[in-house]
């Protein structure tokens, strides 16, 4: 016998939830299946982890400023034992509030690893569970590479697992969540090696970006960068210590603790989805058309697994869009996916919002126009340690559009989610410059630029 719903979604991170969530609140009997941690990567190993770390490291910052503003502070080191439990205290606060909320809101959690049996049913643990509409959002896991020696790493799911904070320690990839690892370690006291394969970090944003946080790195005491170096073989001493032999006869030692960042990968291949007949790409993604909706009906991929924009926002709102269509007749309801703003948290953080001014380029030529500009920001006019700010709007055509923002610098990733509302609506440079600035601030030089 099997239990039917009117939806079940698999994965309960910020995708699963979310559909099941707005599901209930239609009056529909939903269930999720998990086989991990209700919350899924964002919560657990993602997102919410890493933010307590980079407060942590800013804090690590504020110390070395307030000095320089006359408060008598040492900064007598971090307990790193401390730190981490009060994130997992958090954490656990978040989780068990979900477990009562889902029951509350008769959502049935099933914990175990579901497998797809055909289209409309699934096996988790030999129970059969049946639904018209299933959620596909399973997300996504860190590789590693494929060198003698990889499985002495970690992943960033590791990183998260420190029992101790590693002296030195190597990361390798130019993404965000390498770049982010790094400049939270950095600032939290480590020896860091950031190990990139290309010239650059975050190759694909855009150049004030990459250039400015490049510029922060080198001049960063507590990291060496080996860009154009990839890793050949990793070996352990027997004090524990790692050395890594790179290309160009290039060697890293004394490792305590190494971090592959090096990509992620839907998880996606333990499904079955065969059962059901769902098409994934030659990557494991399943695509998905604008409804969220696979190649079979009733079948839906979403968040990572559907490789379209690696956020939980974007899980959690295309997950939303999706319930409403689905429950609640709203027909054409569904997710734009242009104009997504996001944040790095790097240090200083990276904010952007659209086109970076190479792409916009490439599609609009001579009608784009580019404001720039960059600076020490108010706040590090004294102190040794400065943090810089860059900020570019790309604008296009007689009307100079604004198509995109790229902005670094403290107070960023604040700043960003008001000006991403305002060019979600088509603001203009001049509806900008006509926006009265709020002095004095970093974020008014963003409706001043000439
Ligand atoms: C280190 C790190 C930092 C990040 N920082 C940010 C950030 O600052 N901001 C941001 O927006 N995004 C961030 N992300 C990305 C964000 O976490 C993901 O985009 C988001 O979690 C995707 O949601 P999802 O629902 O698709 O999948 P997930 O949240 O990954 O949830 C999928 C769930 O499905 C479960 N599952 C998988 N297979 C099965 C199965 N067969 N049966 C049952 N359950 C299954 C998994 O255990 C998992 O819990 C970060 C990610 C990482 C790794």
């Amino acid at each position: 016998m099997s239990k039917h719903y009117d939806l079940i979604s698999i994965g309960a991170g910020s995708g699963g939830l979310s559909a099941a969530e707005r599901g209930a609140q239609y009056g529909k009997k939903c269930a999720i299946i998990e086989s991990s941690k209700v919350g899924g990567t964002c919560v657990n190993i993602g997102c919410v982890p890493k933010k307590v770390m980079w407060n942590a490291a800013n804090l690590a910052h504020g110390m070395a400023d307030a000095r320089d503003y006359g408060f008598d502070v040492t900064n007598n080191g971090l307990n790193w034992s401390k730190l981490i439990e009060q994130r997992e205290g958090y954490i656990s606060g978040i989780t068990n509030w979900y477990g009562n909320y889902l029951s509350d809101s008769n959502i049935d959690y099933i914990n175990g690893k579901a497998r797809f049996v055909n289209a409309t049913t699934i096996e988790v643990n030999g129970e059969l569970y049946t639904a018209d509409h299933i959620v596909v959002a399973p997300g996504g896991y860190p590789i590693t590479p494929d060198i003698p020696g990889a499985e002495l790493g970690m992943t960033s799911d590791g990183f998260f697992a420190l029992k101790e904070q590693p002296k030195h320690i190597t990361i390798v990839g130019s993404g965000y969540i390498a770049v982010e690892l790094a400049g939270l370690m950095s600032s939290l006291g480590s020896q860091v090696t950031l190990l990139i394969r290309k010239g650059h970090v975050l190759g694909q944003m855009d150049s004030i970006l990459t250039g400015t946080l490049a510029k922060v790195i080198q001049d960063d005491p507590n990291i060496v960068l080996l860009s154009t170096t990839e890793v050949e073989s990793v070996e352990k001493n027997e004090q524990g210590q790692l050395t890594l032999h790179c290309t160009n006869n290039q060697q890293v030692n004394n490792v305590d603790a190494l971090v592959w960042a090096i990509g992620r990968a839907p998880n996606t291949a333990d499904l079955n989805l065969e059962a059901a007949g769902v098409e994934m790409d030659s990557r494991g993604y399943i695509p998905s058309n604008e409804y969220e909706e696979t190649n079979v009906k009733g079948i839906y991929s979403l968040g990572d697994a559907n490789g379209k924009a690696f956020l939980t926002p974007v899980a959690i709102a295309a997950a939303r869009r999706l319930s409403d269509r689905l429950f609640n007749n709203m027909k054409d309801r569904k997710l734009d996916y242009s104009l997504i703003p996001t944040v790095v948290f790097s240090h200083p953080p990276i904010a952007t919002i659209g086109l970076t001014e190479t792409e916009a380029r490439k599609s609009h030529g001579d009608a784009v126009k580019i404001y720039s500009t960059s600076f020490t920001p108010m706040t590090h006019a004294f102190t040794e340690h400065k943090a810089p700010t860059a900020m570019k709007l790309v604008c296009i055509g007689a009307q100079e559009k604004i198509i995109g923002c790229h902005i670094i610098g403290p107070g960023v990733d604040e700043m960003m989610q008001g000006f991403a509302v305002a060019i979600k609506m088509g603001a203009t440079k001049a509806d900008f410059d006509n926006t009265i600035a709020i002095h004095p601030c970093s974020a008014e030089e963003l409706v001043t630029m000439r």
